[in-house]
């Protein structure tokens, strides 16, 4: 019986990063997760290639197969869902959701490519809007909160980059490094309520995302040749992992990696 160690990292949910949200735990391992947290990661980051009615879930931490997930124990009861997953709810959830979602969950967040982020703030280039920023947040907050409707809060993130942009003052002597600051500190403010503990590192990504002015799937592009994941749209050979960890992430596992499960 292995006891592991991640009580060093406090007890914040794996999935979400932040202070337990009605504390659960899966019947297997008894790993500790917010009882939102570990049901959408339930129902949509299993594969559904080979399992459509896949009635376990696998540990985001350990990977062993748990068949339901405890909840509100007071100590002498509890409540326990099964998971069961209705195929149906999850059209959304489409593989390039799930590359995303694994390159927040894996990588560390530092630049990617030779995406050049400075260069960016020093070219004043951030003061013309990115056409395809709102596409590409809606599809990040899906990945990262596995929800469908996301529009409010697309609306709200993109709606303060906008006005942030459009109120620089005239002649605005700023320095770049003062304006990149500025920008993720807002970014990050209008982020956190939805986001949690995964609200730096999606500020790092959409920096990145816009300093790159490259369309979405040029810039998926840039993450697959970097990391060497495979999705659909994207045919790439290069399978490089990136060392860099920050070691206070915890490196969540995807079912979808292991094809030896398929049998
Ligand atoms: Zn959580
Ligand atoms: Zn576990």
């Amino acid at each position: 019986m292995e006891q592991e160690e991640e009580h060093s990292r406090s007890d914040n949910c794996p999935i979400c990063l932040s202070p337990i949200l009605q504390e659960s735990y899966l019947d297997q391992c008894f790993h500790k997760f917010c009882y939102n947290c570990i049901l959408q990661w339930a129902k949509f980051v299993p594969s559904k290639q080979y399992s459509p009615q896949q009635s376990f879930v696998k540990c985001p931490l350990c990977k062993r197969k748990s068949s339901s997930v405890i909840y509100d124990y007071d100590g002498n009861s509890f409540q326990q869902h099964l998971i069961n997953q209705n195929s149906d709810t999850s059209n959304f959830f489409t593989k390039a959701h799930k590359y995303r979602l694994q390159c927040y969950y894996v990588q560390s967040g530092n630049s990617i490519g030779n995406i050049n982020i400075m260069r960016y703030w020093k070219s004043y280039k951030y003061r013309q809007p990115n056409q395809w920023l709102y596409r590409w947040v809606s599809r990040e907050i899906q990945a990262l909160i596995q929800e469908k409707d996301v529009d409010i809060i697309v609306h709200h993130i993109v709606g303060v980059i906008d006005s942030w942009r459009r109120n620089e003052p005239k002649g605005c002597k700023n320095s770049p490094e003062l304006k990149q600051e500025e920008f993720k500190k807002t970014v990050a403010d209008a982020a956190k309520p939805f986001l949690r503990g995964r609200t730096d590192r999606f500020v790092n990504e959409l920096e990145m995302f816009v300093a790159s002015e490259l369309n979405i799937e040029a810039y998926d592009k840039v993450y697959v040749n970097h990391l060497g994941w495979k999705i659909p749209e994207i045919n790439n050979d290069d399978d490089e992992e990136s060392e860099e960890r920050d070691p206070l992430i915890p490196l969540l596992s995807f079912s979808d990696e292991e094809i030896d499960e398929t049998a």
